[in-house]
Protein backbone atom coordinates (compact mmCIF):
# COMPACT_ATOMS: atom_id res chain seq x y z
CA UNK A 1 0.00 0.00 0.00
CA UNK A 2 1.45 3.83 -0.75
CA UNK A 3 0.01 6.74 0.68
CA UNK A 4 0.32 10.42 -0.89
CA UNK A 5 0.82 13.13 1.34
CA UNK A 6 0.21 16.40 -0.81
CA UNK A 7 0.28 20.10 1.56
CA UNK A 8 -1.04 22.89 -1.08
CA UNK A 9 -0.33 26.20 -0.84
CA UNK A 10 -1.46 29.58 -2.56
CA UNK A 11 1.20 29.05 -5.62
CA UNK A 12 3.10 25.63 -4.40
CA UNK A 13 2.37 22.05 -3.72
CA UNK A 14 4.28 19.65 -1.88
CA UNK A 15 4.03 15.73 -2.26
CA UNK A 16 5.56 13.17 -0.75
CA UNK A 17 4.65 9.47 -1.34
CA UNK A 18 5.20 6.92 1.15
CA UNK A 19 4.97 3.15 1.11
CA UNK A 20 3.46 1.85 4.37
CA UNK A 21 4.73 -1.40 4.95
CA UNK A 22 7.95 0.70 6.60
CA UNK A 23 7.50 4.09 5.45
CA UNK A 24 10.26 5.21 2.91
CA UNK A 25 10.12 8.17 1.14
CA UNK A 26 9.74 6.54 -2.39
CA UNK A 27 8.88 10.06 -3.91
CA UNK A 28 8.71 13.76 -2.97
CA UNK A 29 8.93 16.95 -4.98
CA UNK A 30 7.38 20.60 -4.96
CA UNK A 31 5.84 22.33 -7.59
CA UNK A 32 6.48 26.16 -7.58
CA UNK A 33 5.21 29.12 -8.68
CA UNK A 34 1.57 27.89 -9.58
CA UNK A 35 -0.11 30.34 -11.95
CA UNK A 36 3.08 32.07 -13.15
CA UNK A 37 4.35 31.61 -16.30
CA UNK A 38 7.30 29.61 -15.70
CA UNK A 39 6.55 27.25 -13.22
CA UNK A 40 8.77 24.74 -11.90
CA UNK A 41 8.50 21.13 -10.78
CA UNK A 42 11.64 19.72 -9.18
CA UNK A 43 11.26 15.52 -7.70
CA UNK A 44 13.41 12.93 -6.57
CA UNK A 45 12.63 9.21 -6.08
CA UNK A 46 13.76 5.71 -5.61
CA UNK A 47 14.52 3.77 -9.43
CA UNK A 48 13.60 0.40 -9.90
CA UNK A 49 16.68 -0.81 -8.88
CA UNK A 50 16.90 1.63 -6.00
CA UNK A 51 18.87 4.32 -6.93
CA UNK A 52 18.11 8.11 -6.12
CA UNK A 53 16.97 9.82 -9.16
CA UNK A 54 15.85 13.58 -9.83
CA UNK A 55 14.29 16.09 -12.51
CA UNK A 56 13.29 19.84 -12.41
CA UNK A 57 11.28 20.98 -15.40
CA UNK A 58 10.01 23.98 -15.68
CA UNK A 59 6.88 25.15 -17.90
CA UNK A 60 3.31 27.07 -17.12
CA UNK A 61 1.10 25.48 -14.74
CA UNK A 62 -1.73 27.84 -14.84
CA UNK A 63 -3.72 26.01 -11.56
CA UNK A 64 -3.51 22.77 -9.03
CA UNK A 65 -5.32 20.95 -11.60
CA UNK A 66 -2.79 21.00 -13.92
CA UNK A 67 -0.34 21.01 -11.30
CA UNK A 68 -1.67 17.60 -9.55
CA UNK A 69 -1.91 15.85 -12.95
CA UNK A 70 2.12 16.66 -13.66
CA UNK A 71 2.67 15.33 -10.31
CA UNK A 72 0.95 11.96 -10.93
CA UNK A 73 2.23 11.85 -14.48
CA UNK A 74 5.79 12.08 -12.83
CA UNK A 75 4.87 9.17 -10.21
CA UNK A 76 3.49 6.94 -12.30
CA UNK A 77 6.23 7.41 -14.83
CA UNK A 78 8.90 6.83 -12.66
CA UNK A 79 7.55 3.55 -11.45
CA UNK A 80 6.78 4.25 -8.11
CA UNK A 81 2.93 4.75 -8.52
CA UNK A 82 2.78 2.60 -11.78
CA UNK A 83 -0.90 1.90 -10.87
CA UNK A 84 -3.63 4.04 -9.12
CA UNK A 85 -5.01 1.20 -7.12
CA UNK A 86 -1.80 0.75 -5.18
CA UNK A 87 -2.47 4.76 -3.51
CA UNK A 88 -4.32 3.55 0.19
CA UNK A 89 -5.06 7.28 1.03
CA UNK A 90 -4.45 10.61 0.22
CA UNK A 91 -3.43 12.95 3.17
CA UNK A 92 -4.07 16.38 2.93
CA UNK A 93 -2.23 19.36 5.33
CA UNK A 94 -5.46 21.72 6.10
CA UNK A 95 -3.87 24.12 8.48
CA UNK A 96 -7.44 25.40 9.95
CA UNK A 97 -10.06 22.78 11.40
CA UNK A 98 -11.39 25.49 13.43
CA UNK A 99 -13.55 23.38 16.54
CA UNK A 100 -14.95 21.42 14.36
CA UNK A 101 -12.21 19.12 13.72
CA UNK A 102 -10.04 16.95 15.97
CA UNK A 103 -8.63 14.34 14.52
CA UNK A 104 -7.60 13.71 10.50
CA UNK A 105 -10.95 12.97 9.27
CA UNK A 106 -12.40 11.46 6.28
CA UNK A 107 -12.80 13.67 3.34
CA UNK A 108 -16.42 13.86 2.08
CA UNK A 109 -18.83 16.93 0.82
CA UNK A 110 -19.85 17.99 4.37
CA UNK A 111 -15.95 17.72 5.33
CA UNK A 112 -15.05 20.37 2.12
CA UNK A 113 -18.02 22.57 3.29
CA UNK A 114 -16.66 22.44 7.26
CA UNK A 115 -13.04 23.25 5.45
CA UNK A 116 -15.01 25.78 3.46
CA UNK A 117 -16.82 27.75 6.62
CA UNK A 118 -13.01 28.32 8.15
CA UNK A 119 -11.72 30.27 5.39
CA UNK A 120 -12.02 33.08 7.15
CA UNK A 121 -10.14 31.97 9.99
CA UNK A 122 -7.46 31.10 7.45
CA UNK A 123 -7.97 33.31 4.55
CA UNK A 124 -4.64 32.53 2.94
CA UNK A 125 -4.17 28.86 3.84
CA UNK A 126 -7.29 27.23 3.58
CA UNK A 127 -8.38 27.85 0.32
CA UNK A 128 -5.19 26.50 -1.13
CA UNK A 129 -5.45 23.51 0.97
CA UNK A 130 -8.93 23.39 -0.41
CA UNK A 131 -7.90 23.53 -3.96
CA UNK A 132 -5.79 20.74 -3.45
CA UNK A 133 -8.34 18.18 -1.64
CA UNK A 134 -10.83 19.31 -4.60
CA UNK A 135 -8.08 18.69 -7.26
CA UNK A 136 -7.19 15.02 -5.30
CA UNK A 137 -10.64 14.05 -5.76
CA UNK A 138 -10.92 14.01 -9.00
CA UNK A 139 -7.98 13.50 -10.24
CA UNK A 140 -8.23 10.14 -7.81
CA UNK A 141 -11.48 9.12 -7.82
CA UNK A 142 -12.02 6.22 -4.86
CA UNK A 143 -8.94 6.76 -3.75
CA UNK A 144 -10.01 7.81 0.38
CA UNK A 145 -9.16 11.98 0.58
CA UNK A 146 -8.04 12.28 4.51
CA UNK A 147 -7.50 16.07 5.76
CA UNK A 148 -5.12 16.30 8.60
CA UNK A 149 -5.44 19.25 10.67
CA UNK A 150 -2.68 22.00 11.73
CA UNK A 151 -4.79 22.65 14.77
CA UNK A 152 -6.48 19.68 15.79
CA UNK A 153 -3.95 18.37 18.50
CA UNK A 154 -4.79 21.30 20.09
CA UNK A 155 -8.50 20.84 20.53
CA UNK A 156 -7.98 19.62 23.71
CA UNK A 157 -6.79 22.46 25.68
CA UNK A 158 -9.36 23.90 28.02
CA UNK A 159 -11.03 27.79 27.79
CA UNK A 160 -8.55 28.86 30.49
CA UNK A 161 -5.96 28.59 27.94
CA UNK A 162 -7.86 28.92 24.78
CA UNK A 163 -10.11 31.92 25.62
CA UNK A 164 -9.04 35.96 25.43
CA UNK A 165 -10.02 37.97 27.15
CA UNK A 166 -12.26 40.08 25.47
CA UNK A 167 -15.98 40.05 24.66
CA UNK A 168 -17.56 36.67 24.95
CA UNK A 169 -19.73 37.56 21.66
CA UNK A 170 -16.30 37.91 19.67
CA UNK A 171 -15.78 34.19 20.58
CA UNK A 172 -19.51 32.77 20.27
CA UNK A 173 -20.10 34.75 17.44
CA UNK A 174 -17.09 35.32 15.28
CA UNK A 175 -15.09 31.94 16.78
CA UNK A 176 -11.83 34.37 18.11
CA UNK A 177 -10.15 32.37 20.58
CA UNK A 178 -6.74 30.44 20.57
CA UNK A 179 -6.53 27.71 18.48
CA UNK A 180 -2.33 26.79 18.08
CA UNK A 181 -0.99 25.42 14.72
CA UNK A 182 2.00 22.88 14.22
CA UNK A 183 -0.22 20.45 16.06
CA UNK A 184 1.16 17.79 13.86
CA UNK A 185 4.68 18.59 14.53
CA UNK A 186 3.77 18.42 18.11
CA UNK A 187 1.96 15.42 18.27
CA UNK A 188 4.11 13.54 16.35
CA UNK A 189 7.78 14.71 18.48
CA UNK A 190 5.34 14.05 21.92
CA UNK A 191 4.82 9.79 20.44
CA UNK A 192 8.09 9.68 19.68
CA UNK A 193 9.55 11.15 23.08
CA UNK A 194 7.32 8.85 24.94
CA UNK A 195 8.66 5.78 23.04
CA UNK A 196 12.01 7.32 23.64
CA UNK A 197 11.81 7.30 27.61
CA UNK A 198 9.64 3.78 27.22
CA UNK A 199 6.27 5.15 28.55
CA UNK A 200 3.01 5.34 27.17
CA UNK A 201 2.21 8.80 26.22
CA UNK A 202 -0.90 9.20 27.98
CA UNK A 203 1.58 8.89 31.14
CA UNK A 204 3.81 11.60 29.94
CA UNK A 205 3.85 15.72 30.71
CA UNK A 206 6.09 17.20 28.19
CA UNK A 207 7.32 20.43 27.37
CA UNK A 208 7.48 20.25 23.33
CA UNK A 209 9.55 23.30 20.99
CA UNK A 210 9.02 23.43 17.73
CA UNK A 211 11.59 25.90 16.31
CA UNK A 212 12.17 26.29 12.52
CA UNK A 213 10.98 29.33 10.72
CA UNK A 214 7.85 29.36 12.38
CA UNK A 215 8.28 28.84 15.79
CA UNK A 216 5.82 27.31 18.52
CA UNK A 217 5.72 25.85 22.09
CA UNK A 218 3.22 23.33 23.51
CA UNK A 219 2.42 22.04 26.88
CA UNK A 220 1.20 18.59 27.09
CA UNK A 221 -0.27 16.80 29.57
CA UNK A 222 -1.04 12.71 29.71
CA UNK A 223 -0.56 13.28 26.27
CA UNK A 224 -2.92 15.92 25.21
CA UNK A 225 -2.03 19.21 23.97
CA UNK A 226 -3.39 21.58 27.24
CA UNK A 227 -1.54 24.82 26.22
CA UNK A 228 0.24 26.22 23.15
CA UNK A 229 1.87 29.40 22.23
CA UNK A 230 0.16 30.03 18.56
CA UNK A 231 -3.10 32.07 18.97
CA UNK A 232 -6.10 32.43 16.63
CA UNK A 233 -3.17 32.60 14.07
CA UNK A 234 0.34 31.64 13.58
CA UNK A 235 1.45 35.29 15.25
CA UNK A 236 1.21 35.44 18.60
CA UNK A 237 3.80 33.41 21.19
CA UNK A 238 7.61 32.47 20.54
CA UNK A 239 9.75 35.05 18.31
CA UNK A 240 10.12 33.38 14.59
CA UNK A 241 11.99 34.47 11.26
CA UNK A 242 9.84 37.30 10.46
CA UNK A 243 6.74 37.01 12.62
CA UNK A 244 6.87 39.24 16.23
CA UNK A 245 4.88 36.39 18.15
CA UNK A 246 3.60 38.36 21.29
CA UNK A 247 3.32 42.12 21.65
CA UNK A 248 1.34 44.60 23.39
CA UNK A 249 -1.94 44.55 21.10
CA UNK A 250 -1.83 48.24 21.70
CA UNK A 251 1.19 48.77 19.41
CA UNK A 252 -1.23 47.63 16.58
CA UNK A 253 -2.86 51.18 17.20
CA UNK A 254 0.31 52.83 17.63
CA UNK A 255 1.86 52.08 14.47
CA UNK A 256 -1.79 52.91 12.80
CA UNK A 257 -1.64 56.16 14.51
CA UNK A 258 1.45 57.48 14.23
CA UNK A 259 3.01 55.86 11.14
CA UNK A 260 -0.44 55.88 8.66
CA UNK A 261 -0.12 52.01 7.94
CA UNK A 262 -3.81 50.02 7.25
CA UNK A 263 -4.04 46.44 8.15
CA UNK A 264 -2.71 45.02 4.89
CA UNK A 265 0.59 47.19 5.53
CA UNK A 266 0.63 45.86 9.28
CA UNK A 267 0.03 42.51 8.87
CA UNK A 268 3.23 42.57 6.68
CA UNK A 269 5.46 44.50 9.26
CA UNK A 270 3.99 42.02 11.78
CA UNK A 271 3.91 38.64 9.48
CA UNK A 272 6.77 39.02 7.51
CA UNK A 273 9.43 42.27 8.26
CA UNK A 274 9.10 41.41 12.41
CA UNK A 275 11.20 38.75 14.38
CA UNK A 276 14.61 37.78 14.03
CA UNK A 277 14.09 39.74 10.85
CA UNK A 278 13.00 43.04 12.28
CA UNK A 279 15.25 42.77 14.83
CA UNK A 280 18.62 42.29 12.98
CA UNK A 281 17.83 41.92 9.14
CA UNK A 282 18.36 38.55 8.87
CA UNK A 283 15.69 35.75 9.99
CA UNK A 284 18.32 32.61 9.28
CA UNK A 285 19.35 31.54 12.86
CA UNK A 286 22.59 29.78 11.61
CA UNK A 287 23.69 33.14 9.41
CA UNK A 288 22.43 34.77 12.91
CA UNK A 289 24.53 33.04 15.20
CA UNK A 290 27.22 33.41 12.88
CA UNK A 291 27.13 36.99 12.57
CA UNK A 292 26.90 36.91 16.74
CA UNK A 293 30.36 34.69 17.13
CA UNK A 294 31.71 37.56 14.90
CA UNK A 295 30.79 40.29 17.29
CA UNK A 296 27.51 41.91 15.21
CA UNK A 297 25.60 42.97 18.08
CA UNK A 298 22.45 43.27 16.64
CA UNK A 299 22.64 39.46 16.17
CA UNK A 300 23.58 38.49 19.69
CA UNK A 301 20.71 40.61 20.56
CA UNK A 302 18.69 39.31 18.14
CA UNK A 303 19.51 35.56 19.54
CA UNK A 304 18.92 36.70 23.38
CA UNK A 305 15.61 38.47 22.30
CA UNK A 306 14.52 34.84 21.00
CA UNK A 307 15.55 32.70 23.92
CA UNK A 308 14.39 35.23 26.30
CA UNK A 309 10.71 34.91 24.97
CA UNK A 310 11.11 30.61 24.49
CA UNK A 311 12.68 30.41 28.37
CA UNK A 312 9.21 32.79 29.55
CA UNK A 313 7.09 29.52 27.65
CA UNK A 314 9.67 26.99 29.31
CA UNK A 315 8.34 28.45 32.70
CA UNK A 316 5.13 29.02 31.99
CA UNK A 317 4.20 25.59 31.05
CA UNK A 318 6.10 23.76 33.70
CA UNK A 319 3.93 25.88 36.23
CA UNK A 320 1.11 24.79 34.20
CA UNK A 321 2.05 20.99 34.22
CA UNK A 322 3.25 20.86 37.89
CA UNK A 323 5.76 17.77 36.57
CA UNK A 324 7.49 17.64 33.52
CA UNK A 325 9.01 14.51 32.00
CA UNK A 326 11.06 15.68 29.02
CA UNK A 327 10.90 18.69 27.16
CA UNK A 328 11.55 18.23 23.48
CA UNK A 329 13.35 20.73 20.59
CA UNK A 330 12.82 20.30 17.18
CA UNK A 331 12.49 21.88 14.04
CA UNK A 332 15.49 23.43 12.03
CA UNK A 333 16.61 25.44 14.79
CA UNK A 334 15.48 22.87 17.86
CA UNK A 335 16.94 20.25 16.08
CA UNK A 336 20.42 22.09 15.13
CA UNK A 337 21.11 24.91 16.84
CA UNK A 338 22.84 23.79 20.53
CA UNK A 339 23.71 27.41 21.24
CA UNK A 340 20.06 27.86 21.51
CA UNK A 341 18.89 24.92 23.28
CA UNK A 342 22.02 25.63 25.53
CA UNK A 343 20.53 29.05 26.25
CA UNK A 344 17.47 28.07 26.58
CA UNK A 345 18.24 25.35 29.16
CA UNK A 346 20.63 27.10 31.54
CA UNK A 347 20.50 27.77 34.90
CA UNK A 348 17.63 25.93 35.46
CA UNK A 349 18.85 23.25 38.03
CA UNK A 350 16.50 24.62 40.75
CA UNK A 351 13.84 23.26 38.27
CA UNK A 352 15.07 19.95 37.47
CA UNK A 353 16.84 20.36 34.09
CA UNK A 354 20.51 19.37 33.68
CA UNK A 355 22.11 20.23 30.49
CA UNK A 356 24.49 17.71 29.14
CA UNK A 357 27.16 20.28 27.24
CA UNK A 358 29.09 17.54 25.53
CA UNK A 359 25.92 15.80 24.55
CA UNK A 360 24.36 19.37 23.32
CA UNK A 361 27.21 20.11 21.38
CA UNK A 362 27.79 16.76 19.57
CA UNK A 363 27.53 16.85 15.93
CA UNK A 364 25.07 13.42 16.18
CA UNK A 365 22.11 13.60 14.65
CA UNK A 366 18.59 11.62 15.01
CA UNK A 367 16.58 11.15 18.51
CA UNK A 368 18.42 11.36 21.51
CA UNK A 369 19.11 12.86 24.85
CA UNK A 370 20.90 15.90 25.70
CA UNK A 371 20.49 15.98 29.09
CA UNK A 372 23.03 14.54 32.05
CA UNK A 373 22.04 11.12 33.15
CA UNK A 374 20.75 12.39 36.55
CA UNK A 375 18.58 14.88 35.05
CA UNK A 376 14.66 14.89 36.49
CA UNK A 377 13.64 16.69 33.56
CA UNK A 378 15.11 14.91 30.14
CA UNK A 379 15.61 16.83 27.52
CA UNK A 380 15.19 15.38 24.17
CA UNK A 381 16.12 16.53 20.34
CA UNK A 382 13.48 14.39 18.05
CA UNK A 383 13.86 15.37 14.45
CA UNK A 384 10.16 16.34 13.45
CA UNK A 385 8.93 14.35 10.16
CA UNK A 386 4.72 16.39 9.73
CA UNK A 387 4.88 14.54 6.16
CA UNK A 388 5.36 11.17 7.79
CA UNK A 389 2.60 11.76 10.38
CA UNK A 390 0.06 12.68 7.92
CA UNK A 391 0.70 9.66 6.07
CA UNK A 392 0.25 7.67 8.97
CA UNK A 393 -2.64 9.30 10.45
CA UNK A 394 -4.14 9.39 6.47
CA UNK A 395 -4.11 5.65 6.62
CA UNK A 396 -5.15 5.30 10.31
CA UNK A 397 -8.36 7.28 9.37
CA UNK A 398 -9.05 5.24 6.54
CA UNK A 399 -8.77 1.89 8.66
CA UNK A 400 -10.12 3.20 11.77
CA UNK A 401 -7.73 3.14 13.84
CA UNK A 402 -4.84 5.21 15.74
CA UNK A 403 -1.11 5.70 15.13
CA UNK A 404 0.79 5.55 18.60
P1 LIG B 1 10.46 25.79 8.33
O1 LIG B 1 9.64 26.36 9.43
O2 LIG B 1 10.54 26.68 7.13
O3 LIG B 1 10.17 24.33 8.03
P2 LIG B 1 12.92 24.75 9.42
O4 LIG B 1 12.28 23.85 10.43
O5 LIG B 1 13.62 24.13 8.27
O6 LIG B 1 11.93 25.86 8.90
O7 LIG B 1 13.96 25.68 10.23
C1 LIG B 1 14.65 26.70 9.60
C2 LIG B 1 15.51 27.38 10.62
O8 LIG B 1 16.44 26.45 11.17
C3 LIG B 1 16.35 28.52 10.02
O9 LIG B 1 16.36 29.64 10.91
C4 LIG B 1 17.73 27.90 9.95
O10 LIG B 1 18.75 28.85 10.00
C5 LIG B 1 17.71 27.07 11.22
N1 LIG B 1 18.82 26.11 11.21
C6 LIG B 1 19.01 25.04 10.43
N2 LIG B 1 20.22 24.47 10.70
C7 LIG B 1 20.79 25.21 11.68
C8 LIG B 1 22.03 25.16 12.41
N3 LIG B 1 22.92 24.21 12.17
N4 LIG B 1 22.26 26.10 13.35
C9 LIG B 1 21.37 27.08 13.59
N5 LIG B 1 20.20 27.19 12.95
C10 LIG B 1 19.90 26.27 12.01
Amino acid sequence: MKVLVLNSGSSSIKYQLFRSEDWPVLAAGTISRIGEAESELKGSWIGVQGEQQSCRETSAIPDHGEGLARIAARLRDSGVLADLSELGAVGHRVVHGGEAFHRPTLVDDRVVAAIRGMIPLAPLHNPANLAGIEVARRLFPGVPQVAVFDTAFHQTMPPRAYRYAIPENLYREHRVRRYGFHGTSHHYVAKRAAAFLGRPLTECNLITLHLGNGASATAIRAGASVDTSMGLTPLEGLVMGTRCGDIDPAIHFFIANNLGLDNAALDDLLNRRSGLLGLCGVNDMREIQQRAAAGDERARLAVEVFCHRLRKYLGAYYAELGRVDAVVFTGGIGENDPLTRARTCSDLEAFGIYLDEQANASAERGERAISSAESPVKLLVIPTNEELEIAQEALAAVSGTTVD
